[in-house]
């Protein structure tokens, strides 16, 4: 029986206004998932922003742990972080590619750049024919969503210049789908073809089109490899079907303090909140500078022993305020906690409420917090 784990980061918890919980062996479960829905192709791991706020250097190690051998970033800086988190062997492709004179530290961190454009490829072939040696290198090809990668006409050029890829070791051919958390979006399977056109046009690689939502759409967007990440955390891929994923975060904030307010108060900033009836509150520390946002307060609720909180008036930056009424007695004191991330009530939830998306709720997740990891055994690196 593994012996589970803790690794605690951020502020100490007995002075943390909150706490989050981030449950290593649930991604580990929810990349076995992700891989086996993902049939032969290779199930690789995005962990840019930080593995969405949840701390790449705990969450990489972990990944790795459980077979994943290719990561992709963000930013240079990113890789550059990551390399000391993985073994040598480890790849790290960085999304964004080399900006203008840092292809050298891309080389000496041993990063993979995805190349956008044909200025991106001319620079990295330069550096490659400095070198006197082959460097690797993804192309990201642009199948319909106009953010990133080579246009058809770019990989016109490409194909015509039998120089335009001299020095560069094509190791995967990319491309990103726009829609693909919506099954019935028929521009999932356009993007599709226009990969398989535009590819034909380069020395073959391997290919790879699907992010998270992407895994979900069948067989036919696997291709050689797959780019999770937000599933990775247990964010829903389609939000029409129930979620398959382990939830992977707790967030416990603190009861800081408590009251009783009847129909002469008013609540928070602006008083927007008049109680009818005499009710019993608390304050809790999590607020907006903790990526809880304003918008959509009202929907908002914490949890206490199976009694939900509902969220009175609006959320200042360092706490909000609780309905705790119904909640026990002898639970509501200062220093209690009260949950506001919990399986109850996950990250598409809040975000739903706020009317965002469950990665704008992970990306935001507060620096104050104190963060506590938990593993079924101990990553080795950790
Ligand atoms: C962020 C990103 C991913 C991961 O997307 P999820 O929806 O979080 O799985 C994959 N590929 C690219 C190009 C990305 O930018």
């Amino acid at each position: 029986m593994p012996v589970p784990c803790a690794i605690d980061t951020g502020w100490p918890r007995a002075r943390a206004g909150a706490v989050l919980t981030i449950d290593l062996a649930a991604i580990r479960a929810n990349y076995r998932l992700l891989r086996a829905r993902a049939g032969g192709a290779e199930c690789a791991a995005v962990v840019k922003a930080d593995a969405y706020g949840l701390g790449a250097a705990q969450v990489a190690p972990a990944l790795e742990a459980e077979g994943a051998r290719t990561f992709f970033v963000a930013h240079i800086d990113e890789g550059i972080a990551l390399r000391r988190h993985v073994s040598p062997g480890a790849r790290i492709i960085v999304l964004h590619g080399a900006l203008p004179q840092t292809e050298d530290e891309c080389v000496r961190h041993d990063l993979v750049p995805v190349i956008n454009d044909l200025d991106q490829l001319r620079r990295w072939r330069a550096q490659a024919a400095t070198l006197a040696r082959p460097l690797p290198a993804v192309l990201q090809l642009d199948t319909g969503m106009s953010r990133f990668g080579l246009s058809e006409r770019d990989v016109g050029a490409i194909a015509d210049d039998p120089d335009a890829l001299r020095g560069i070791d094509v190791r995967l051919v990319m491309s990103h789908l726009a829609c693909a958390d919506n099954p019935d979006d028929p521009a999932s399977a356009r993007q599709r073809a226009r990969l398989l056109h535009l590819r034909g046009a380069l020395p073959r690689a391997p290919a790879s089109l699907a992010a998270s939502s992407g895994i979900f759409l069948g067989p036919d967007f696997h291709f050689d490899l797959v780019r999770p990440g937000a599933a990775l955390y247990g964010v829903a891929p389609d939000a029409t079907r129930p979620n398959p994923l382990h939830p992977v975060v707790r967030l416990q904030a603190r009861i800081l303090q408590t009251r009783v307010v009847g129909p002469d108060d008013g609540v928070g900033y602006g008083l927007t909140y008049r109680p009818a009836s005499p009710r019993r509150i608390a304050t809790i520390a999590v607020g907006y500078a903790d990526g809880f946002m304003r918008c959509g307060a009202e929907d908002g609720c914490a949890w206490l022993d199976g009694v939900r909180l509902p969220v009175l008036g609006r959320i200042s930056m360092d706490s909000m305020t609780v309905d705790v009424t119904d909640a026990p007695e002898r639970l509501i004191r200062p220093g209690a906690t009260v949950d506001l991330l919990d399986t109850r009530r996950g990250v598409d939830d809040v975000a739903q409420a706020a009317g965002t998306i469950g990665y704008e709720i992970l990306t935001s997740l507060g620096r104050r917090y104190h963060r506590a990891y938990v593993a079924d055994h101990a990553p080795a690196d950790l």
